[in-house]
């Protein structure tokens, strides 16, 4: 990774008075888009989220390194945690716009930048307004991106004093046009499983694999094999996935390698495919090792759980966003394979999290991690005015 230049510092780019404005939302977004910084080395963004809270006359505090935590109301009533993250992804911006990435290797490629002015928009909008009773509290996240920065948080305490009693969460989604809200109610995000596996042959001349264990061949009868598993093992009404992302060995076309190595991910909604696959997994590696006369070491890890949405938040979450954008731009969209830690937040407390619409309506779409990703900056106004009534309501109302 090239070591990234240094940055200016972060100044106030969002004003403590007047309205919640989309320039200001742009022009935050912007910054931390220029700047981009990943898992647990979010100096600057966690520095710029400070400033700015400050600014709006909050008492923000650092938890887990790099995140950010704030709480502010009154001591009665209960506390809702509005979360974000802020971490960037190791991609090259392809982007030719005056804000693309300055970092070489590094890009916000999956919308935490907007994530992150979101929440800044909503802190100022509630520091302004708030309900006679309740706190909120904000979540600034690190490290989303497979690090597992929701641990973290958790680990530092942001569960804790004030005691959360509800989590809301968004994902800005370009697979919805910018303006239409989308709330899954129940499994929304998948969980994700991670595994490494060596599969250890005997190496030797490719012309003679009779004196070999040849790992090439083993491993393609894995990758094969792997796939009943979803076809002939998962309940046919479940869901799950099993990829083989990456698979490496050998050296030459003459040589038979000593080992191949394979990497994948393991996808799931059900507490019940999450128990079948893994077992069934790692029945299969070793037994067509053992058929084979290879050796197997497999190194299969829960990365996280399925982001699973309490159905009275995720209808209180409908009905916000229907009064404010009009019933037809809330959909209740697909669940996604794809994963998210927020779901460590929503395994302790009742929670919803939401997709924000941000697929350009015109021009090519590029999907989240594309190092053309540019999502429509309307969707900044929308996700900080969705979470900032959404938080009022509920205090109201609990
Ligand atoms: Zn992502
Ligand atoms: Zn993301």
């Amino acid at each position: 990774m090239p070591k990234a230049p240094s940055s200016p510092k972060p100044k106030i780019l969002m004003k403590k008075n007047g309205p919640v404005s989309r320039s200001e939302l742009v022009s935050i977004r912007r910054d931390i888009h220029q700047h981009p910084e990943l898992g647990f080395e979010e100096n600057r963004t966690s520095e710029l989220v400070k400033l700015h809270l400050k600014e709006f006359g909050l008492k923000p505090k650092s938890v887990a390194g790099t995140g950010v935590s704030s709480v502010f109301g009154k001591n009665n009533g209960p506390t809702l945690m509005l979360r974000c993250d802020l971490d960037a992804l190791p991609i090259h911006e392809e982007n030719t716009f005056g804000h693309k990435s300055k970092h070489d290797g590094v890009m916000h490629a999956c919308g935490h930048d907007l994530h992150t002015a979101i929440l800044l928009g909503t802190a100022k909008s509630l520091s302004q307004d708030m309900p006679s009773k309740g706190r909120v509290k904000l979540n600034f996240q690190p490290a989303e991106e497979g690090l597992n920065g929701a641990d973290a948080m958790i680990k530092g305490g942001i569960m804790d004093a004030p005691k959360v009693d509800a989590v809301l969460g968004y994902h800005i989604w370009q697979q919805l046009p910018v303006g239409k809200i989308g709330v899954v109610t129940g499994p929304a995000m998948a969980a994700v499983d991670r595994f490494e596996v060596k599969i250890s042959g005997k190496g030797g001349h490719a012309a003679m694999p009779n004196r070999s264990v040849d790992p090439v061949v083993v491993a393609a009868q894995i990758v094969t094999a792997l796939q009943t598993i979803v076809s002939r093992n998962l309940n046919p009404l479940d869901t799950g996935v099993v990829t083989v992302g990456a698979i490496h060995g050998g050296s030459a076309f003459n040589i038979i390698p000593p080992f191949v190595t394979m990497e994948g991910t393991v996808r799931t909604f059900s507490k019940e495919a999450g128990k079948t696959i893994p077992k069934r997994f790692k029945e299969i590696v070793n037994g067509v090792c053992k058929a084979m006369n290879a050796k197997a070491e497999i190194n299969y890890i829960r990365e996280h759980s399925a982001v699973v949405n309490d159905a009275k938040m995720a209808s209180f979450m409908r009905d916000v966003a229907r009064d404010l954008f009009g019933a037809r731009n809330v959909l209740e969209c697909e669940p996604s394979m794809g994963g998210e830690d927020h779901s460590a937040y929503q395994e302790l407390v009742p929670g919803c999290y939401v997709f924000v619409g941000a697929g350009p309506t015109k021009g090519e779409v590029f999907p989240h991690h594309h190092p053309r990703f540019n999502p429509d900056e309307g969707v900044l106004e929308v996700g900080a005015e969705l979470m900032s009534e959404a938080a009022r309501r509920w205090l109201a109302q609990n």
